[in-house]
């Protein structure tokens, strides 16, 4: 099923307002099977929303339109919609009593400009909303099935699950099936080219989503056979990179993994400030394997907490290949734990030499037969070096866990 999609609001051109709904619905949509292939975002004015509908591709069979059905004077949907489609409304003397009677138990009187929320097309349907008090709109008219919903996403959320996508999930008959594999510790174009031989040889649609901490690859089509068939290819010449399937968070494939080999850990966090703690605590039940941290953020707490040696950290200094493996050591042994990670780098802006520049980051692992480390060289960008210190810790527990 192909749908198109418009959405409605000064505040989305202008950038105040992020476009969420668009994002949001062109995922619910492709996971029932159908797919987004034209949106549009148009400014709250008739001409404009009416220019947009009439500009919808032929073969676009449903049209999702979000924003403008509010009470106030810009919300202009539901009038342009009905001047498009030339439809009379009238007013809708028993949805008037049920929105009193919302607003009577809220212990507020009901201001008169609601009242255009309960006029309703001749030709046409309304839509529950669960949450608020604009209900959707939906409209046939031309063969083009038109649905219109209120802006604000929760009610948006919430109409499209309850009413939208059972509708169109009926009227799906050769639905796309997506598969998502997750990557990080490798760059797009490194993928893309160990994929290559099996990408010349394969017809079905695969994209490659680069995120900041990752790649995920998205297989597409409408034969499941086929998906398995390029998942498996694509397991064999680059398994090593892919921690997990669907939406599954890198700390919580890590989780699963310390459940099934029965493992513990501790984290001794410098550069990452509890980033990582923070992902471990982001996956309920973690407390099962992940025991606790500690932020040694000063040199006095790096000694006196995880005991690293004060030669230690005078020969060779607080970012370095001695000191992070000495904070492993030292939070597995405090925390009595299987696995001690530590991370110490130079985030940034500032801090950095020519010999230890910004961006300079050493990982450690104390597991049960030694220490695994790792150096890297990030960006020169603060926030961003602490997300990409926290990935690529947890990715070294992932290396460790899968190797043996
Ligand atoms: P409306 O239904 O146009 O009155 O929208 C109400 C509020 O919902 C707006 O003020 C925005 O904050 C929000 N909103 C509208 N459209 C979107 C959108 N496409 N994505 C995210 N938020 C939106
Ligand atoms: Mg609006």
């Amino acid at each position: 099923m192909k749908v198109g999609l418009i959405t409605i609001g000064n505040e989305l051109l202008s950038g105040f307002t992020t476009d969420t709904n668009a994002a949001w619905i062109g995922q619910r949509i492709g996971e029932v099977g159908g797919v987004v292939i034209w949106h549009l975002t148009t400014q709250d004015s008739r001409e404009d929303i009416i220019r947009s509908i009439e500009s919808t591709p032929e073969d676009v069979q449903v049209l999702i339109i979000t924003g403008g059905l509010g009470p106030t004077h810009d919300d202009i949907t539901a009038t342009s919609l009905y001047h498009w489609a030339q439809t009379e409304t009238e007013f809708d003397e028993d949805y008037w009593k049920e929105l009193e009677e919302k607003f009577k138990n809220r212990n507020v009187t009901i201001p008169e400009i609601n009242k255009n929320q309960a006029l309703k097309p001749i030709d046409g349907e309304m839509i529950q909303n669960p949450v608020g008090s604009a209900r959707g709109i939906r409209i046939n008219k031309n063969g083009l099935d038109i649905i219109a919903l209120p802006g604000v996403p929760a009610e948006m959320k919430a109409m499209m699950t309850l009413s939208v996508i059972p509708l169109l999930d009926e009227n799906i008959h050769n639905p796309i099936h997506n598969q998502t594999l997750r990557t990080t510790g490798i760059m797009e174009s490194a993928l893309a080219e160990k994929l290559e031989p099996i990408l010349r040889e394969t017809k079905v649609k695969l994209a490659f989503l680069p995120k900041l901490t990752g790649v995920d690859i998205r297989i597409s089509s409408a034969d499941t056979n086929e998906i398995s068939e390029l998942r498996d290819a694509i397991f064999h010449a680059v398994g090593k990179y892919i921690f997990g399937e669907g939406d599954i968070l890198l700390e919580e494939a890590i989780g699963k993994l310390l459940i099934k080999k029965n493992l513990t850990i501790g984290v001794a966090e410098s550069c990452t400030g509890g980033l990582i703690s923070d992902r471990f605590t982001n996956v309920s039940g973690s407390s099962v394997y992940f025991h606790g941290g500690i932020i040694a953020y000063q040199n006095k707490v790096k000694i006196t907490e995880l005991n690293v040696k004060k030669e230690t950290l005078e020969t060779f200094g607080a970012v370095s290949e001695e000191t992070a493996i000495e904070m492993a050591k030292g939070i597995q042994s405090r925390l009595q734990v299987n696995l001690g990670l530590s991370s110490t780098g130079i985030a940034g802006p500032g801090g950095g030499t020519d010999e230890k520049p910004v961006g300079l980051l050493f990982i450690a692992l104390a597991h049960a037969k030694g220490v695994m480390t790792k150096k890297f060289n990030l960006t020169k960008k603060r926030i961003i070096n602490k997300e990409l210190a926290s990935q690529a810790a947890l990715n070294m527990i992932r290396i460790h866990l899968t190797r043996d």
